[in-house]
């Protein structure tokens, strides 16, 4: 799958579980509420099990709503990785943070959940080096002459012997040399 659609997809679907979320919570605390009042009149000691639940359930929601929020910051940063990273031959870690302004161990934090993710193709994190691994699927010889394409779902930019048509390293899209 293309990762343009891949990721689409997965805000989406972020999106709409953050929502659901948002609902539990508020329902847990009108419950909650509900079962405070209760507790305090008419209801007694009985409705200790049911502000535990609530309780409980509620705060699962607010955390997996953090989490949510999260991704979806990785999920907005990935286009620009993926432009910022192929404009880099080292693919250098260390520069992308910097390019980003955003602290190193944010950066791979974010890669590492974009890998889960499978936005990148086989991509992985040399973590003695500080750099992401792209294997190099194409090995051009001496006489081919090269163009560089821009990739149209991804913005990434490939080298592509003329004439042939090759795919993104990043996203799998072809790409007409
Ligand atoms: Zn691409």
């Amino acid at each position: 799958m293309k990762s343009d659609v891949k990721l689409m997809i997965l805000k989406a679907k972020n999106k709409s579980s953050y929502v659901l979320l948002w609902i539990l919570t508020v329902f847990c605390g009108i419950m909650l509420i509900g079962a405070f009042g209760a507790l305090f009149t008419d209801g007694g000691p009985s409705m200790i099990i049911p502000i535990l639940i609530f309780g409980g359930l509620g705060a699962f929601c607010v955390i997996k709503m953090k989490k949510n929020r999260k991704t979806a910051a990785t999920l907005n940063k990935f286009t620009e990785y993926v432009a910022r990273l192929s404009n880099d031959d080292t693919r250098s870690i260390v520069k992308l943070a910097q390019g980003m302004r955003e602290d190193m161990n944010v950066t791979i934090a974010s890669l590492e959940q974009m890998i889960k993710l499978s936005l990148f193709c086989n991509a992985y994190i040399d973590y003695q080096n500080n750099t992401l691994v792209i294997p190099k699927k194409d090995i051009f010889g001496p006489a081919d002459k090269l163009r560089v394409i821009k990739c149209g779902c991804c913005g990434a930019l490939t080298k592509v012997v003329e004439g042939t048509v090759s795919t993104c390293e990043f996203c799998g899209a072809y790409l007409q040399g």
